[in-house]
């Protein structure tokens, strides 16, 4: 293999992806097409449907074309070779298609003003008889500059809410639904556990939009379970939840869940059976379920100490102590901190949290 055309492939192809799918480092950079045709595009506070309509537009055929780009820079990487194959001629007829196909389709997206782009086509359903999907347009984009609005997400998948609308733009699409036809069902929740390495704990929730309309498109909107309060106060409607879903909204609660599931692999302490466990002296409602044993270190090294006290808090109430000690704005420091015993002050860790059998 010849070693120019293995690099220009290899180039192409990380600068391929990183041009779709658009990580931080190329929206810093200013390397989207929203950005290098801000000028054709005009933006997006001004005129948020014709905005959008452009943009998906040109995203499309910028996209369709990469593939032919690929084809005349790998002529140039390697001009001695010849590209006669009939893979290569091929791989040319497909370069040459996409982008003619995109823009048959954007010439026909575009006639009579925009009306049969998918988006327009979606407005047009919430439209009065007498006036066309432009007056639906024209509402949508004086509540989009409203500052009041709910904004969230990734810019490949935005997620706005406005007094009427729920939204979801992503890169080729924008999906618009009216607040009082639609149905909200929390249908997922995937939690990231808080490890050393990553700074939040998160949790996302994701959301069907489903329209009482069965020509309006259902589709999914993800957010951060913090942010699902201010979701909720922007809608008209309550957020139905699927039977096996639970919300964690407050990072303390997010972090109960890793406290426990940390605490389960912990080894286990027997009691004596002379002892006999009273209730949690933090909740009053479950019996005392862990006991502070210094299992971290050998007894005399290091920052933990031996706690003397009996099995007194249940695992809930622990890991909520634990987490009242804690720097709110500082979680990544959480996990690997030590607090006092909230009886006799002892300094612990986690890996002394010992579940009582
Ligand atoms: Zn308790
Ligand atoms: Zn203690
Ligand atoms: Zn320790």
């Amino acid at each position: 293999m010849d070693s120019p055309e293995v690099t220009f492939t290899l180039a192409y192809l990380v600068f391929a992806v990183c041009f779709v799918f658009t990580p931080n480092e190329f929206h810093a950079a200013g390397l989207t097409v929203q950005n290098l045709l801000s000028g054709w595009l005009g933006s997006e506070d001004a005129a948020f449907v014709p905005f959008h309509l452009r943009r998906t537009a040109a995203t499309l055929l910028c996209h369709s074309l990469l593939p032919l780009g690929y084809y005349v820079g790998m002529c140039l990487a390697a001009s001695e070779k010849r590209f006669h194959s009939p893979a290569w001629r091929l791989f040319l007829l497909l370069a040459v298609t996409l982008p003619s196909v995109a823009c048959i389709l954007i010439y026909y997206w575009s006639r009579g003003r925009w009306a049969r782009h998918p988006l327009a086509r979606t407005l047009a359903l919430y439209a009065l008889p007498q006036s066309g999907w432009q007056a639906v347009a024209s509402s949508i984009n004086t509540e989009f500059r409203r500052i009041d609005k709910f904004a969230t997400g990734a810019p490949g998948a935005r997620v706005i809410v406005t007094d009427v609308w729920v939204m979801k733009v992503t890169t080729y699409r924008v999906h618009v639904a009216q607040q009082q036809d639609v149905h909200l069902t929390v249908t997922e929740s995937r939690q990231h556990e808080l490890s050393p390495d990553s700074n939040l704990p998160v949790q996302l929730l994701t959301i069907r939009v489903a329209s009482a309309n069965p020509a309006v498109q259902a589709f999914d909107i993800r957010l951060n379970s913090t942010e699902y309060g201010e979701l909720c106060e922007k809608l008209r409607a309550p957020i139905r939840r699927a039977a096996h879903v639970v919300i964690h909204q407050s990072l303390g609660d997010l972090f109960l869940e890793t406290f426990a599931s940390l605490v389960e692999v912990n080894p286990a302490y027997s009691v004596p059976s002379s002892q006999e466990l009273e209730a949690c002296i933090g909740c009053m409602q479950t019996r005392a379920s862990v006991k502070l044993v210094k299992t971290c270190q050998e007894a005399a090294a290091g920052e933990c100490q031996q706690c003397y006290c009996r099995p007194m808090w249940c695992l809930t109430c622990m890991g909520k102590w634990f987490a009242s000690r804690q720097d709110p704005l500082r979680p990544d420091t959480w996990l690997a901190s030590r607090v006092p015993c909230p009886t006799c002050r002892a300094r612990f860790c986690i890996l002394d949290v010992c579940t009582v059998r």
